[in-house]
């Protein structure tokens, strides 16, 4: 049987020479970065190429770029730590309603904990925030701003150096900080061009290895430290680096900054097929998030949200993986009953549309004929589904 994997935006396969990399770090490069010795030294090399390259990536300086275990870490960190250095001068902090829930669960801890949190609405269909909400929630008390830059289920890139910029001049000690987590690596990031102070990224999603990520943290930002210990990122991430891991996230940078444009021109060009095929070949189907064919650059190149009418997206997505074929579903299923996902509910989808909602994400390890297979498939699958009265 074909096997396609269409769920670039939930993980990516490791690069060879990423895994190369982290193979001599494991094996051979063994060493404590810490350590004074040669062993260490040598580690500590692997740990600042890595540095530099995702620095590179985000036009940050090395100095500005701490590792953590993730975007979760990333992103519950960057909220967090703005706020506890903001103790005293400020309790407020603002986000949207279509973040990961790495930062929206962290927001409402925060909330649950004393701090006060403002969380916009954004547009119907396109998920964009207007610029007028966010200026309009700003207080006197305001700290953080947090607005994701591309959003992981349905694409959307929002105008951060558009809001930075409306945030800015009004209250420039306001920290804004953005997820990157699903941008990096689809689309050109420029911590200086988008203004940001704080940037959560992730290797995984760049065909790097799970359990690593950073955090952009400009220079001269107040920011506290999250964990305490053994001083190492500066004393601002102790705990000994995980230098297999981050040295692949720092080959997987490098590619991804080099193959930039071929990589997101090839999976734009697959999922616009895809897209295509899927709204002429099927009835009853929607693209959710910014149109691909109007908005191309607003949203990311290899994400497609589809709903399909009258179809529950857990069966379709058990079917397609009967088929081969792994993508995502936009519903989170919780206790039996199927809960649309907090994104599909924030950009107004009716109720039965958005409980028929997939993902698709195109990557690196998909081509024409994937499409070909997934456009037949679909096709043959969703109508026997529809064929099947729904239980009431
Ligand atoms: N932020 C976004 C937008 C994501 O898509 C993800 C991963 O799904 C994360 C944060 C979390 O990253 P990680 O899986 O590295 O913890």
């Amino acid at each position: 049987m074909r096997k396609v994997y269409a769920d670039h935006a939930a993980t990516t396969r490791v690069h060879p020479a990423v895994a190369e990399v982290m193979a001599r770090v494991l094996t051979e490069d063994f060493g404590n970065p810490s350590s004074v010795h040669g062993f260490g030294r040598t580690a500590r090399k692997h740990v600042e190429w890595a540095r530099e390259q995702v620095a590179r990536l985000i036009g940050a300086r090395p100095s500005e770029i701490f590792f953590t275990s993730g975007g979760t870490e990333a992103d519950n960190w960057a909220l967090r730590g703005a706020m506890e250095a903001a103790r005293g001068r400020g309790r407020h902090l603002i986000t949207t309603a279509i973040e990961h829930h790495a930062v929206l669960d962290c927001a409402r801890q925060l909330e649950r904990e004393g701090w006060e949190v403002t969380v916009l609405p954004v547009e119907p269909v396109t998920g964009f925030v207007r610029a007028e909400d966010l200026v309009s929630a700003l207080r006197p008390d305001t700290v953080l701003v947090s607005v994701m830059l591309a959003n992981n289920e349905i694409g959307t890139i929002q105008d951060i150096a558009g809001l930075v910029a409306a945030v800015k001049a009004r209250r420039p000690d306001v920290v804004f900080h953005t997820d990157a987590v699903q941008a990096a690596g689809q689309i050109p990031v420029d911590v200086g061009a988008l203004g940001v102070d704080l940037l959560s990224l992730s290797a995984h999603k760049i065909y790097g290895p799970k359990g690593v990520g950073a955090l952009y943290v400009r220079k001269g930002v107040p920011f506290s430290p999250m964990l305490y210990g053994g001083g190492q990122e500066r004393g601002h991430r102790p705990g000994t680096e995980n230098a297999a891991g981050i040295a692949g996230f720092g080959k997987a940078a490098e590619l991804a900054r080099l193959e930039l444009e071929a990589r997101a021109e090839h999976a734009r060009q697959l999922r616009d097929r895809f897209v295509a095929g899927v709204l002429e070949r099927i009835p009853g189907t929607y693209v959710n998030g910014p149109d691909p064919a109007t908005h191309a650059a607003r949203r990311t190149p290899g994400n497609a949200s589809l709903s399909f009418e009258g179809v529950e997206a857990e069966t379709l997505l058990m079917r397609l993986d009967m088929e081969g074929i792994a993508c995502s579903a936009g519903s989170a299923c919780t206790a039996g009953s199927v809960e649309p996902s907090h994104v599909l509910k924030a950009i107004g989808l009716p109720r039965a549309r958005a409980a028929g909602t997939l993902r698709f994400s195109f990557g690196q390890d998909n081509t024409q004929e994937d499409v070909d297979y997934m456009l037949e498939v679909l096709d043959r699958v969703v109508e026997a589904i529809r064929g099947i009265p729904v239980a009431e």
